[in-house]
Order: structure tokens, then sequence, then C-alpha cells
């Protein structure tokens, strides 16, 4: 009855949520501390809970299904026009669109060995051969060997994934070096750069920092990808925008549902652009932890990977990265383990600083735990 194809994609495993903690556990849901989905730790801004609040009385409405105040919003962000914009529920159902809207007819898709788990997921669904670069982080060379290596061997690349910066590693590509990537790679092929940490990465190191604006007017064969989830603070509201020349969106909105993000959703994601300050203030706070982190990585014998984003992905010699991330759940911290990526290694979403201090104690506390028991054991 099923496609074939779904025999070998894996069911994504989303972050566990607060209320699973509560029910396995028995802990207050103010105890329970959430950093496993890289979600903004200070909420969303005030102005866009109002905002939320006053509109309730619209839920049985459908929303504009022209989306034209928030394309225009952001239109007017990243200096293009609104018909260079699309909105999904979340980017990942931009890359959703993508998927199901490219030819790939006997083609593979390429994307890093460790980058975000929906891209496969997709690609699968899509039924098209998915091609990694052999090293975990993304690494253009390697991209653009496996690039020349489909071609030779017959194979169309319908489309290149390039998540800048990369979850769940925190690497990120120079865009200056992405774009002479882009020049490397013909016509044919839909190169899909992935912005969901953006906010973060540019105000670390500007190197970093893509414009949408000029990319969809140099390509028409790059699409950018946004999102509300991460530095806006609206995950729970499921928004996020394709940034690509005309034609690509045009194609893209051929197979999009009407009404795909809500009333509500809408309202926020517009309020939310108004207040940059209060994006600014949340990534500002996100660099100071992250040296916090770094410290603590530093002191207490733990590896990083440099982050531009607002997680950190860590690891540590003989320290079982499951093990650690179910002891951490029972005392009422989530965070990602990244062993379903086969890593031994765990991400941590960059908290406030109380929680984060409670992060830091509670690795001790399991550290002098572990040395404990192996002591005696
Ligand atoms: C969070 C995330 C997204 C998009 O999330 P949505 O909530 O669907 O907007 C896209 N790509 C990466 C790499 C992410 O981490």
């Amino acid at each position: 009855m099923f496609k074939k194809t779904l025999e070998q994609v894996v069911t994504y495993e989303a972050g566990k949520p607060i209320e699973l903690v509560m029910r396995e556990f028995g802990i207050k849901p103010d105890e329970i501390i959430k950093l496993g989905s890289n979600e903004n730790p200070y909420g969303s801004a005030p102005r866009v809970v109002e905002i939320i609040q006053k509109n309730a009385h619209k839920a049985s409405m459908y929303p504009d299904d022209s989306m034209f105040e928030l394309k225009n919003a952001l239109a007017s962000k990243w200096s293009v026009k609104s018909q260079n914009v699309i909105i999904g529920a979340g980017s990942d159902q931009i890359l959703e669109f993508c998927m199901h809207a490219l030819n790939h007819e006997n083609a593979c898709v390429l994307m890093a060995k460790t980058t975000f788990a929906m891209y496969e997921v997709y690609a699968k669904i899509a039924n098209v051969e998915v091609c990694k670069t052999p090293s975990d982080e993304h690494k253009l060379e390697e991209f653009e060997s496996l690039y020349r290596a489909s071609l030779e061997r017959g194979k169309r690349v319908s489309a290149i994934f390039l998540c800048v910066p990369n979850n769940p590693l925190g690497e990120c590509l120079d865009s200056a070096a992405v774009e002479s990537f882009i020049q490397k790679i013909g016509k044919d092929t839909l190169i899909i750069i992935d912005g969901a940490y953006q906010e973060f990465a540019t105000y670390k190191d500007k190197a970093k920092a893509f414009s949408p604006s000029s990319l969809s007017a140099k390509y028409e064969n790059v699409i950018y990808l946004g999102t509300f989830s991460k530095a806006y603070g609206l995950g729970g509201m499921r928004v996020g925008y394709g940034i690509a020349d005309s034609k690509i969106i045009a194609m893209l909105y051929k197979v999009r549902a009407p009404f795909n993000i809500t009333t509500l959703s809408l309202q926020a994601a517009i309020t939310a652009l108004q207040d940059q300050d209060f994006v600014v203030q949340c990534v500002e706070q996100n660099a100071k932890e992250m040296l916090a982190y770094e410290s603590f990585a530093r002191e207490n014998g733990f590896s990083f990977i440099p982050s531009y984003a607002n997680f950190i992905t860590l690891s540590r010699a003989g320290l079982d990265s499951t093990h650690l991330c179910d002891w951490l759940l029972q005392k009422g911290l989530i965070i990602r383990n990244l062993a379903s990526y086969g890593l031994n290694a765990f991400r941590i979403t960059i908290g406030t600083k109380k929680q984060n201090e409670r992060v830091f104690e509670l690795l001790k506390a399991y550290g002098a735990n572990h040395n404990h028991l192996s002591n005696h054991s």
C-alpha cells in the first residue's frame, strides 16, 4: 500500500517535550529545563504575546492567504520584492516544497555527512538518492568533488543542501566561499542555503552573513531559507520563509496548499519583525552565554566545536552521551543526544544564565558520580 522508499525513512525524533519528562519522572514543569530543540530561552517578545492574545478571537477565520503584510515586511527587511518570498509552516515546509517540486529523475541530492536530519527525510520521501560528504562538517571541496563525481557517473544533482550554521555541529561556511562554490555548479541544481541560525552567526562574524537579495538577483538556482523559530522566539507558531528568484518561488507555490500557516502565526511573525531590539538582545545574550559554555568545557575536559549558532556540541573521551542524556533527563534537563547521528556527543541549546548554571552543576555532578562509580567497581 505504501511507497517502498518509506522503508528507508527513519521517523524524525524531535527533541523531547517537557510533557514527557513530567509524565515519566514526575518532575514539575517549572523545574524542567528544556535545552534540546534550540528554541529561544527568552521566549517570544512581549508584544508578540500580546498580539496573539488580542487576535485570539480570529481563530475561527482562515488567514489572509496572500500573506500580503508578512511577505511585504520580509521583502523590505531583505531588500527583495514580495514575489521573491514564500512563507511556510516553519522553513521545514519550504524544504519539503523544494523536494516535492524538483525534478529528481536520474538524480541525487548532496548534503554534509552530519547535518539537519530532515534533509534526508524529505529527500527519501521524494525517492531521490542521497549522497553525503565524507566529513561530518561542511567542506566545500568535498561538495565539489561529489558534484563532479555524480555527473561523471551520469547522475544529475537536483539539489545541494548547505546548512549555515550547521545544525547539529555549529560550524559555518563563509558566505564568500559559498558564492564561489555556487559559480561552479550548473543551473540545473537548486542550491538550498539554510540560514535557520543566521542571526547568531552574523552577530559573531560578518564573514558568515548571507545576502538573500544579492543571491536571488544573481543566481536563478539558489534559495535562502530563514525561520522565526530560533532567534525570533516563535518555534510554537511555525513560520519560516524562502527567498529566491521569482521563477523558483512561482514553482514552489504550485506545491503549497492554501492557508499553510495559521491566522495567529501570521500576526505573530509580522509583529516579531517589528521588534528587532528583542532579537538583538537575545543574540547578544546568547553570545555571552556561549563564552560561559566554552570556559566550562575547557575547565572540565570537554571537547567542543566553536559554534556560530544558539547551541553547542560537546563530547568527552570515555563519556557515553546516551547514558549522560538519560541521566540528565531524570534530573529534569532535556538536551539533545547525537547518538542518532552516529556520534558520541551531545548538543545543548544555550539557555539563560540561570539555566546554564544548572547545566554546569549537573554536568559536574554527573562527572563526580561517574568517577565515584568506577572507583568502586
Ligand atoms: C530549526 C531548523 C530549521 C527550521 O525549523 P522550523 O521550525 O521548521 O522553521 C531549519 N533548518 C535547520 C537546520 C534548523 O535547525
